[in-house]
């Protein structure tokens, strides 16, 4: 019979064997970041721009409506750093059949993120994804982590045939000169849109609030990050998919406690406000949703729990 004190044993002799030999060279790095699965006819495809820090979390969550400890405590008990928020950039690829479409384009080559974003165009080649071949990238809203990845560090076109869609209301305020003169960090994202969206203005088109993006994809009014925010609802067959965009920006904190304000919030009670029906309605029609910053590739359900919710993980799947 074979005892835990014999096999503790055993591995231990293992483990001294092997560190007599030759050191394995630590590798570091990580897997190339796509994850994919079908959606009734479609073929869709979470494409990791890579990850934000965040920090520090609190009054980024919770503003004057909680205090740090009650924050700081919502992490702890949740296992997660205290000390800042790794917050994921989960764009989505959807292949309708007529349509390539990429709903939100990442952070982009410009540093402001920090050194683990703009792995977009790294990861469509891993997932064998040409940028040539996207006929369209409409956008949940301006800010740059969501639109300022169709340029590369020289400017140039990442997605060179495809045309954009974005509300009329983000467009705006977002290129608008004016706002130029507003605070940081707006001033700086003013900026930095700017930059990606005029030289290609052209090729924007304006995003009505309940538009259909393609057949199969359409937008749905999700105000309050921004003036003019959407979430995408996919369907085909039957099966429907929430691409959220930034609703609900963190997987427990804005869960739990939807009524927190995020300091990137535009209108902070709209989308306190936003955050609670979306997140009702997806726990109601168990809709499977995608959060544009949970944890990779951040697909899963809504449950109610307690005086919030809950982000239950879709299990991985194969083929
Ligand atoms: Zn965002």
């Amino acid at each position: 019979m074979l005892t835990r004190r014999m096999a503790l044993g055993a591995g231990v002799a293992l483990l001294g064997a092997g560190a007599a030999q030759a050191a394995a060279p630590m590798r570091g790095g990580q897997v190339a970041g796509w994850y994919r699965f079908r959606l009734g006819a479609f073929e869709c495809t979470v494409i990791s721009d890579g990850a934000i820090n965040l920090a520090p979390p609190y009054p980024t969550f919770g503003g004057s409506v909680a205090t740090e400890a009650e924050v700081t405590e919502a992490l702890r008990a949740a296992f997660l750093p205290t000390d800042r928020l790794p917050t994921f950039v989960n764009c989505l690829v959807v292949n309708t059949g007529p349509s390539l479409v990429l709903l939100d384009a990442g952070v982009g080559p410009k540093p402001a993120f920090g050194p683990g974003t703009g792995r977009l165009p790294a990861s469509l080649a891993a997932a064998g994804i040409s940028p040539a071949d996207v006929d369209v990238v409409a956008f949940t809203h301006a800010h740059a982590d969501h639109s300022w990845g169709i340029a590369d560090a020289a400017g140039a076109d990442v997605f060179p045939n495809a045309r954009f869609l974005m509300t009329g209301a983000d467009i705006d305020f977002w290129t608008a000169e004016a706002n130029l003169a507003l605070p940081e960090p707006l001033r700086t994202l003013v900026a930095g849109t700017r930059e990606v969206v005029l030289p290609r203005r052209a090729r924007f088109g304006t995003l009505a609030t309940s538009a259909e993006v393609v057949p199969g994809i359409r937008a749905m009014p999700t105000h309050g990050h921004t003036l003019g925010h959407v979430s995408f609802l996919i369907e085909s067959e039957g099966q429907r998919l929430l691409a959220m965009g930034d609703v609900a920006n963190h997987a427990v904190l804005a869960l739990q406690r939807p009524d927190w304000p995020f300091g990137f919030d535009a209108d902070p009670a709209i989308a306190a406000a936003t955050r609670r029906r979306v997140l009702d309605m997806a726990a109601t029609d168990r809709l499977q949703v995608l959060g544009y910053h949970f944890p990779w590739p951040g697909l899963g359900h809504v449950e109610r729990r307690g005086q919030g919710f809950a982000f239950v993980a879709s299990p991985w799947t194969w083929g």
